[in-house]
């Protein structure tokens, strides 16, 4: 009888160990799908917003702006690049530029900056962290999205229920992002609008 339940307590550390090297690998959580894009032709273009004085050509290209030792809430951004007539663009440029949790931009290197493409469902994501608040700004995102033969918008997305927003001169409704919250942090969704030529 003791040696049977020592048996059963050897069997579930097993498990336990088992279980808990399972957790660890599946910590790598899988991709968030964007939900299919609703878009009624002719679309409106997404609007332009001003560069501001930030942006830096030469990006790296990547998905994740996450680096070693980054502090901040963990922020997945994901949505599809659409022609106005609501077609997805698959291959369109993406090129993201932000300041970090602390408010600062990297002006010397490529921290919180990096350029990538729509995939064939014409779907971009990026992995990133909130960016953080920094002096006469509301909270936001830089981008810079081109269709293959397209010209480029530059524009700007902002984070739904930020104080800032009603304070922020060049802030536009139209840019806010849909945004829920996940095991990790916050998954924000947006489908940009984009002239093919
Ligand atoms: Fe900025």
């Amino acid at each position: 009888m003791q040696h049977r339940s020592r048996v059963i307590v050897g069997v579930l550390s097993m498990a336990i160990l088992v279980q808990g090297w399972r957790t660890n690998v599946v910590l790598a959580a899988p991709r968030v799908v964007p939900p299919a894009p609703t878009c009624a032709a002719p679309a409106r273009a997404t609007p332009s917003q001003t560069e501001g004085p930030f942006y830096k050509a030469n990006t790296p290209q990547r998905t994740s702006l996450i680096e070693q030792g980054m502090g901040g809430t963990k922020l997945i951004v994901t949505g599809y690049v659409l022609s106005p007539d609501c077609r997805p663009v698959p291959g369109a440029w993406l090129d993201f530029w932000q300041a970090d949790d602390r408010g600062e931009y990297d002006n010397t290197g490529f921290r919180m900056r990096g350029h990538q493409f729509t995939d064939n469902a014409g779907v971009y994501y990026l992995e990133t962290v909130m960016p953080g608040l920094y002096t006469g700004r509301t909270r936001h995102i830089h981008v810079k999205v081109r269709a293959p033969n397209g010209p480029t918008l530059t524009t700007q997305l902002y984070v739904p229920g930020e104080a800032q927003n009603a304070r922020d001169g060049i802030f536009n409704p139209a840019l806010v992002v849909t945004m829920r919250d996940a095991p990790e942090g916050k998954i924000a969704t947006f489908n940009f609008i984009v002239a093919l030529r």
